[in-house]
């Protein structure tokens, strides 16, 4: 087979599993935290753009006798890497915005300068970045689920294509490093050729590992069941798995919200509305947060916020910051402007535990109604623990 041909159907296969990739990921629900959500939005974009270069390329072996469309297609491709570098930066840095100090990801800086600078190098290499390329991305690709999935739970379920289309990538790399073997690159002798080709299987292999490793984190995380699938926040579920684990929890506050007189939105506008109306707060309440923070649905209108190492006086003004937003919030129909409000109890958890908390707080909410709603009450005769995190 010639060497334009064979390039051309890999990345033609490489272009495929990447399209596919994307839509694996398009398939994941979104997570409950704010942080994971942003990640995994420009993860996707990371994805999308990583495919288009793959095509660029393909066109690249198709114009190579027309030098014009072979430079366009150069410069396609390279800016769709490019983008997709930016892209998977970007997510990480979504996903680590609360522990830049504590930032454990020198491996994938590490990887992400090999693969420019190897992107550079090669620019004028067709061949050789043809084949280089698919397998760094890959790598970086692994690298970044994984360290997404590593912190807190990201991605919430195991998705079947993610799996199959890492290891069509892993194959294609192995199918485009076996056939290396029998390419004419201009000025690359045997033993270099030999040298690269133990390199590249070398590549593919730690890819390999990183993958299975993907899996059992995707297995373990696997909590397709935690998610309530009209806001898009955690449900019951985790509640109570939260309840049953208490050293998972041993400081923080815990903030019930309430939609107010929301039965009479449902009445005036109907229910339609009215689950836009849930989806709008629990979208708020979601971008309020810290990405370690979970936003659960207990039922209803009705959500429960768990702030990690937060005291109670942060978690008062956060409350009270969500509380306003809220009043600000709008809906525009047809006809006319939705406005909604919201009530908040908030409360510590102590030495009693998540449930306690919650019905302290539960009892909070219910006094905010009371006064009048659109309104935090907080626990502030109790004693505070501060925060080691801000003391
Ligand atoms: P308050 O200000 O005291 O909180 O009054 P409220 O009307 O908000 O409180 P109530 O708990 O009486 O009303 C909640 C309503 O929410 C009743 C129920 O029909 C409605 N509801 C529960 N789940 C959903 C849902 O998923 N979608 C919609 N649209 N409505 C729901
Ligand atoms: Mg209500
Ligand atoms: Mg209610």
């Amino acid at each position: 087979m010639q060497d334009a041909t064979l390039l051309l159907m890999l990345n033609t296969i490489g272009a495929a599993c990447t399209a596919l990739l994307a839509f694996s990921l398009f398939q994941i629900p979104q997570p409950g935290s704010s942080g994971a959500k942003g990640a995994l939005r420009y993860l996707r974009f990371a994805v999308v753009t990583w495919a288009f270069a793959f095509s660029a390329g393909s066109i690249q072996v198709l114009t190579q006798e027309l030098p014009e469309l072979r430079l366009l297609s150069v410069l396609l491709a390279n800016l769709g890497y490019a983008s997709s570098y930016f892209f998977i930066c970007v997510a990480i840095s979504r996903r680590y915005s609360s522990y830049v100090l504590r930032i454990r990801s020198w491996q994938f800086i590490l990887l992400l300068t090999v693969t420019a600078v190897t992107a550079l190098l090669l620019i004028d290499q067709f061949m050789l970045r043809n084949l280089v390329m698919p397998q760094l991305h890959t790598l970086l690709l692994v690298t970044a689920l994984l360290m997404m999935n590593r912190s807190q739970k990201s991605f919430h379920q195991g998705d079947r294509y993610l799996k199959i289309c890492l290891y069509v990538l892993l194959a294609n790399s192995l199918i485009t490093n076996t056939a290396l073997v029998n390419l004419t690159i201009p000025g690359i002798t045997t033993s270099l050729r030999v040298l690269l080709f133990i390199l590249l299987n070398g590549i593919v292999l730690t890819t390999a590992v990183y993958a299975l490793f993907l899996n059992d984190i995707i297995e373990q995380t696997k909590n397709d069941g935690q998610i309530d699938p009209l806001s898009g926040a955690y449900n019951r579920r985790l509640f109570s798995e939260l309840t049953a684990k208490p050293e998972a929890l041993n400081f923080g506050c815990v903030v019930m919200c309430d939609i107010d007189n929301f039965k009479r939105i449902n009445d005036l506008y109907g229910h339609g509305i009215g689950d836009q109306v849930i989806r709008k707060f629990c979208h708020l309440l979601q971008s309020a947060l810290r990405p370690d923070d979970l936003v659960i649905r207990l039922g209803g209108e009705e959500f429960l916020l768990v702030l990690r190492q937060t005291d109670l006086i942060q978690a008062n003004m956060v409350a009270n910051r969500i509380c306003h937003q809220t009043s600000k919030q709008v809906i525009e129909l047809s006809t006319e402007s939705l406005c909604f409000t919201a009530s908040f109890g908030v409360t510590q958890i102590d030495d009693e535990g998540l449930e306690k908390a919650v019905q302290r707080a539960d009892v909070l909410l219910y006094q905010a109604k009371n006064k009048g709603k659109n309104q935090v009450m907080a626990d502030l005769s109790a004693p505070i623990t501060f925060s080691s995190h801000f003391a």
